[in-house]
């Protein structure tokens, strides 16, 4: 999630962030780690939990609404009493598409069945910075293990007739790949779209060169995947 501490994405209206707590994936590049060095911000620091403040929040309506931009809130140490009491008050703003994006797919599907608890308009999404697993960037969940629970809770809420459900697979900040393995992965979950962007933080990542990267981007197209390209992105490597 946490890639840029601003709006991660130039469609969501709203950015609501009614966890606290560190983020047990503990990214390497993670801009919310960045905020509690430099802000020495008590909000994220200690145990997941609920931040009144925040969950106190007129939601409106009409809104496209990230829920917890700036940790995971399906990571396997959030508490379900904690992810429960935010789903509720998403349900009580119905007028509005929520956002749920995580790297731990599996903990959406607990939430979702056998008893739904996402509001009506969801947009479901999953980081995946590339096929490889870098345990030394990210402790979350390894990438095939993320697609794999994406795709099927996919297919399962399609066929529990949820069909106005998005999903989506954001590459940021991308790393290093083996082409055919990343586009099996995001195949696999059959995402409505892909985000791509880069590290803005210069973090020292094993970054792939601008040629692998335009590789991926045409082969995604070329399958008729909607492709949308981050700035950082286009930036550094020229990729459109
Ligand atoms: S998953 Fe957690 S640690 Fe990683 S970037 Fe997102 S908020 Fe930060």
């Amino acid at each position: 999630m946490a890639v840029s501490s601003g709006n991660m994405y130039d469609w969501v209206g709203l950015t609501w962030n009614p966890e606290a707590g560190a983020c047990p994936h503990d990214c390497s590049y993670c801009s919310t780690k960045h905020m509690v060095y430099t802000k020495a911000s008590p909000k994220y620091q200690g145990a997941p939990r609920l931040w009144p403040k925040a969950l106190a929040k007129d939601l409106k309506s009409g809104q496209v609404v990230f829920v917890c931009a700036q940790n995971d809130l399906f990571a396997d140490l959030v508490p379900p009493f904690v992810i429960s009491v935010i789903l509720a008050k998403c349900r009580e703003f119905q007028g509005n598409t929520y956002v749920f994006q995580t790297k731990n797919p599996a903990r959406l599907g607990e939430f979702a069945f056998p008893k739904d608890q996402f509001p009506a308009m969801c947009i479901f999404g999953m980081t995946l910075e590339s096929d490889i697993a870098y345990p030394t960037v990210s402790k979350a969940p390894a990438p095939c293990e993320r697609a794999y629970h994406l795709g099927q809770l996919r297919v399962r809420r399609r066929q529990a007739g949820f069909q106005s459900d998005k999903f989506f697979v954001t590459v940021e900040p991308i790393l290093l790949f083996n082409l055919d393995a990343f586009f099996d992965d995001i195949d696999y979950v059959r995402p409505d779209f892909v985000n791509i962007g880069a590290d803005s933080k210069r973090c020292n990542l094993p970054e792939p060169s601008a040629d692998q990267i335009r590789a991926l981007v045409e082969l995604l197209r070329e399958k008729r995947y909607e492709v949308r390209v981050k700035p950082e992105l286009r930036r550094r490597f020229g990729v459109v």
